[in-house]
């Protein structure tokens, strides 16, 4: 491998997270001459401390296609690469806490059989069938048999080997720090060991993206999140499930809870009671985990599970998202001409990346686009066409 970088390339994707990492593996499968420029570490922002939760309960519904397609090429990438990164087809369960909250399952459940889902509503018995230590005070969880989970940074190493084996030129510690423009085009980006010259450039930035998109004058909508998580000692194999809150009006449950096992027996879990969002414009680094936030998330856990009441924590840590007004992806051309995002993950980024990838690669070659690929079109917002 070597250490140099290429004096120019079809396609520069400037982030080397979970997006960046398939959006160049896709290119270089496609036929292109890819470079894909990682600031730090491949994964190591939000990607590899993520939960990878592949799912399409309880999404928005008009992605409903787009993740089934995902999920799909999560489970062919697993099967074809020889499963290098725990692809674990658990299911996923969505707790409901409130008798009111079950219309609001119910609801879900209607629109997700409607697309030919397989959702279903489970009594508290038939959890336990599934999920034999959920013996909180739930009144019945939905079901969706076809979610699964993967190891995050082992996800994003096996897509960039498997990038690389099929021509992606990848380079970690190499921050873009500036975009070259000629008139209405880009062509290329400048960083400490050089400049690219290239025709083409994706930011898959996560939410440092605002910041890329502006060294080309472009105003975009993604902002900070703060998200955090905890991590258990090992324990035996205790959670068989991913565990999620139902959307609801009101309570404990009306935050976001994911609760899941790690193949390492790690139980990771990641809780926000009263979800905040970090201000626009906040510093994007890495901060304390809130004391709350741990206070609050040990307790949903012992609610939900009892008999964990004593398990230990490991670690907490806490990593940024990429957010949008209407908690969808940018992914498209941006001006100018050569100029292309896919960033504003939402916090659900990981399941999407794989459909991102083709997104990309469908504009950049100039193919046809997919009809779902309008959904996350920046020129949705005002002053961002391209
Ligand atoms: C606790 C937790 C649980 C989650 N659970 C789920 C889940 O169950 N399912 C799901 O789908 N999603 C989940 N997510 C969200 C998911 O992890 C993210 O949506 C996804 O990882 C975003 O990937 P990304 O590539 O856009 O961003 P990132 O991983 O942030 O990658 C962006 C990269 O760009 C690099 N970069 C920035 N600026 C530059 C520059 N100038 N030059 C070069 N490189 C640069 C950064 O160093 C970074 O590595 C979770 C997140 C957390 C924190």
């Amino acid at each position: 491998m070597s250490d140099v970088l290429p004096r120019s390339a079809d396609v520069v994707i400037v982030g080397g997270g979970i997006v960046g990492t398939a959006v160049a593996r896709q290119l270089a499968y496609d036929g292109l001459s890819t470079v894909l420029l990682e600031g730090q570490a491949f994964g190591g922002a939000v990607s590899g401390a993520s939960l990878a939760c592949l799912g399409t309960h309880m999404h928005n519904l008009q992605e409903l296609d787009v993740l089934v397609e995902a999920c799909a090429h999560w489970r062919e990438l697993s099967e074809s690469l020889g499963d290098p990164f725990e692809y674990n087809h658990s299911g996923q369960l969505r707790f409901i806490m409130r008798e009111e909250d079950v219309a609001v399952a119910r609801r879900w459940i209607d629109a997700e059989r409607a697309h030919g889902l397989p959702p279903e509503l489970l009594s508290p018995e038939a959890v336990r069938e599934r999920e034999p230590l959920l013996t909180g005070p739930i009144v019945a969880a939905s079901w969706s048999p076809g979610d699964a989970t993967v190891n995050p940074f082992l996800a994003v190493r096996a897509l960039l080997a498997d990038g690389r084996r099929h021509g992606v030129s990848a380079f970690h510690s190499t921050p873009v720090t500036g975009l070259t423009i000629q008139g209405d085009r880009v062509t290329g980006v400048q960083t400490a060991k050089g400049p690219i010259a290239v025709g083409k450039i994706v930011i898959a930035a996560g939410p440092w993206s605002a910041g890329l998109a502006a060294m080309a004058g472009v105003n975009v909508p993604i902002v900070p999140r703060q998200a955090q998580c905890l991590a258990s000692v090992r324990q035996p194999p205790i959670i068989r499930t991913v565990v999620g809150a139902c959307e609801s009006a009101g309570g404990v449950e009306s935050g976001y809870t994911q609760i899941q096992q790690a193949r390492s027996g790690q139980v990771l879990f990641n809780t926000v009671v009263a979800p905040e969002g970090t201000t626009p414009g906040a510093e994007n680094r890495i901060n304390e985990v809130p004391l709350r936030f741990v206070r609050d998330s040990i307790q949903t856990l012992t609610t939900l599970f009892p008999s964990l009441a004593d398990i230990l924590m490991l670690r907490s840590w806490v990593r940024f998202e990429g957010v949008t007004p209407d908690d969808r992806f940018l992914a498209g051309k941006l001006p100018p001409e050569g100029l292309y995002i896919a960033a504003g993950d939402n916090g659900t980024g990981f399941c999407r990346a794989p459909y991102l990838g083709r997104l990309i690669s469908r504009l950049v070659r100039g193919v046809a686009a997919a009809p779902s690929d309008a959904l996350y079109d920046p020129a949705r917002f005002a002053g961002v066409s391209a």
